[in-house]
């Protein structure tokens, strides 16, 4: 039977990206899709069947990149959350009264998504792009002590927009009550049951679906040395400094190099680059990754599982509390070595550990295998119609 999804997602490549191949699936299963996102990923969207559906002008103004703030400033998050729901409030009100959605899925930092669907009393799906967490896993994701002053210093305004949210019509307690998931709500996870930690304190009502993309294919090269892989992700990756030194580290190691560092950085400032040096401002990560032996990586969740997807273990150097948490897990399961320090010794050092060590290799094929039989995005949406049909 047709049945109408909406999806909500926030201005994040990491956290749209997984879902497009969910939205391509239940479009070939007959389904109707509606998408709330951004201009940035229009085209992604309307190509996957959906109705694209922009927000961009909803956004409260003068706000920093909304990403910047994840996992470091939870208040600010919050704040920008509850502006939103309140800029959309009529429009998405009056459009989806008309629509009559089966279930709103939202991604899990998308609090506006959560709202509408609690307002409209709409079955949620809550999607979330990350691991799964709750208050055994949260203690797993150390705060450092900024983020715990920003988020402290953040309660008030926060408090205030929790009052206007109400005024609004929204049934919301408290902080906590808007940004954690229970075991009582459907949730699907972009990862699998193998990778996430701690998984048993979670219900059956989560689905771990595993990566969602669609594999690009590739024609593949001859290599002479084995090839490194470089980059800090589409958010703060503007670190030269790093970059630098991943190019003395490895100029004169027998291996290729690709490293993608972001729009922003100007490649001419890294003077003559070694020979065997490619730099990019952007890759087709998917089809690097299938060349790739060893992976530099930030540690985002999608870098992190697109690379052991395929197979390729990581040199770990995570910048953030969610990406150390992801870090820890691919250490914990030996598919990758965290890197001590950032200098060209260290990185030359860890790198040449996990090229030669087969055994990085080999566990990161085992989280492959755990990956492709969960299921991706049919299973997805398998658990979307679920939830619905119940
Ligand atoms: N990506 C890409 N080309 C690049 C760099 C990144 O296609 O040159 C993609 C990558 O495949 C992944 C996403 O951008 O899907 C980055 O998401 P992640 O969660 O790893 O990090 P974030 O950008 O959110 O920090």
């Amino acid at each position: 039977m047709m049945s109408k999804i909406v999806f909500f997602s926030i201005p994040a490549y990491g956290h749209t990206n997984p879902t497009i191949a969910v939205v391509d699936e239940l479009v070939k299963r007959g389904h109707e899709v509606w998408y709330y996102s951004f201009y940035e990923f229009q085209e992604k969207i309307e190509n996957a069947g959906a109705k694209f559906i922009p927000c961009d002008d909803y956004l409260p103004e003068l706000t920093p990149k909304i990403e910047k703030k994840v996992g470091k400033n939870f208040a600010a998050l919050i704040e920008m959350g509850a502006d939103t729901t309140i800029n959309l409030d009529q429009k998405v009100c009056e459009e989806l009264k008309e629509f009559k959605p089966d279930c709103i899925v939202s991604d899990s930092i998308c609090i506006w998504g959560k709202l509408f669907a609690i307002k409209l009393d709409i079955p949620y799906i809550y999607s979330t792009t990350t691991f799964a967490m709750n208050k055994y896993t949260a203690k797993l994701m150390k705060q450092s002590l900024k983020e715990m002053f920003l988020m402290i210093l953040g309660f008030p305004r926060v408090n205030k927009k929790i009052r206007l949210l109400q005024e609004k019509g929204y049934k919301v307690k408290n902080l906590i009550s808007i940004i954690q998931n229970d075991n009582y709500t459907d949730t699907i996870v972009y990862t699998s049951k193998e990778f996430q930690p701690m998984v048993e304190t979670f219900s059956d009502r989560y689905a771990f679906v595993g990566p969602s993309f669609s594999v690009p294919e590739i024609e593949g090269i001859e290599k002479k040395y084995p090839l490194v892989y470089i980059s800090l992700g589409t958010v703060l990756n503007q670190n030269k400094d790093f970059y630098q030194k991943c190019i003395e580290a490895l100029a004169d190691v027998d291996c290729q190099v690709i490293m993608s560092v972001g729009e922003k950085t100007d490649i001419s400032s890294f003077g003559k680059l070694p020979d065997n040096f490619k730099v990019y401002h952007k890759v087709e990560q998917l089809k690097v990754l299938q060349q790739t032996d060893v992976f530099i990586t930030h540690c985002g969740m999608n870098s992190i599982n697109e690379s052991l997807y395929f197979g390729v273990p990581c040199v770990l150097f995570p910048l953030h509390s969610e990406e150390t948490m992801v870090a820890n897990r691919v250490a914990e399961l030996n598919a990758g070595k965290r890197l001590k320090s950032d200098t060209p010794r260290s990185i030359r050092e860890v790198v040449l550990q996990v090229l030669n060590d087969i055994s990085y290799k080999r566990n990161a094929e085992i989280i492959s295998k755990s990956f492709k039989k969960a299921g991706g995005a049919s299973a997805a949406a398998k658990k979307i119609e679920s939830v619905y049909n119940k």
